[in-house]
């Protein structure tokens, strides 16, 4: 089977300032489906964000397969959340979420459009006009998964994106997510530390295993993707937290 995107035998050497080589991925395979949420866990150090970057075309310098059904557009089909969100001080939210299209010079209707659309989809067409440090940390996060979705992008790249919000924060942007994916279907991959995030967000989750990082096992999440609170609540939910915690170890 191959996927919306496939990974075969992909491997990454990193040669530190000393000449010293670390290899950081030894034979990654995974196809992910178009519209998929797929998490990635893995100890700290297993390659998670080395990986992200090559999907993300920012690292080319890899060996093995990295293919696509639709070959992304550099910098337009892909959008990348960091845990971090990194918005520009001196733009209003608004000009932080439409920046990517006016770096295409895209000044159509349809772009302002999609960016007043994707501000009312993380909810925060009230503060459009405002600037990041008036924001709390969950809002400077959901306007910059506002500004990844700008492009309409065919994949959602995020690396750790809710690890550096408090516990409420998080949960609050667990249920944003689910709902713009609800309406925009996009295809999601998830890097987190966390087995009860990977379980309440994804459908499958991908375990990695310690450097050199490779997919250990992949397992499909046993919940019906209509999720809410309720479901962390579920004895389901805690079992298969408890599977992905002992692969963790
Ligand atoms: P994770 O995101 O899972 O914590 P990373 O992808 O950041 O892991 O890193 C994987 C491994 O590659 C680590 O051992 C890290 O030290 C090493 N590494 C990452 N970037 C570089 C680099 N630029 N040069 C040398 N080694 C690196």
């Amino acid at each position: 089977m191959t996927g919306f995107l496939s990974l075969r035998g992909v491997r990454k050497t990193y040669v530190g300032a000393n000449r010293q080589r670390v290899v950081a991925l030894d034979g990654v395979d995974i196809d992910i489906a178009e519209g998929e949420v797929v998490a990635l866990i893995g100890p700290s150090g297993c390659g998670k964000s080395t990986l992200l970057r090559m999907i993300a075309g920012l690292d080319t310098d890899f060996q093995g397969e990295l293919s696509w059904t639709r070959q992304p557009r550099p910098g337009k089909d892909i959008g990348f959340v960091f845990q971090e969100p990194a918005l520009l001080p001196w733009r209003s939210v608004e000009r932080n979420v439409s920046l990517g299209l006016e770096a295409q010079r895209d000044r159509s209707a349809e772009g302002r459009n999609r960016v007043r659309t994707l501000l009312d989809l993380v909810g925060l067409s009230e503060f459009s006009q405002s600037f990041p440090k008036e924001l709390s940390g969950g809002m400077r996060q959901r306007a910059a998964i506002a500004r990844a979705l700008a492009y309409d992008p065919q994949i959602l790249l995020m690396d750790e994106p809710f690890g550096a919000l408090d516990a409420i924060t998080r949960d609050r942007l667990h249920d944003d997510l689910l709902r713009i994916w609800e309406s925009t279907r996009k295809t999601i991959i998830l890097v987190t530390h966390s087995v009860e995030e990977a379980t309440y967000l994804a459908d499958r989750v991908a375990v990695m295993s310690s450097r050199p990082g490779r997919i250990k096992a992949v397992h499909e999440v046993p919940l019906s993707r209509d999720r809410n609170p309720t479901t962390r609540q579920l004895p389901r939910f805690a079992e298969f937290a408890g599977l992905l915690r002992q692969e963790l170890e």
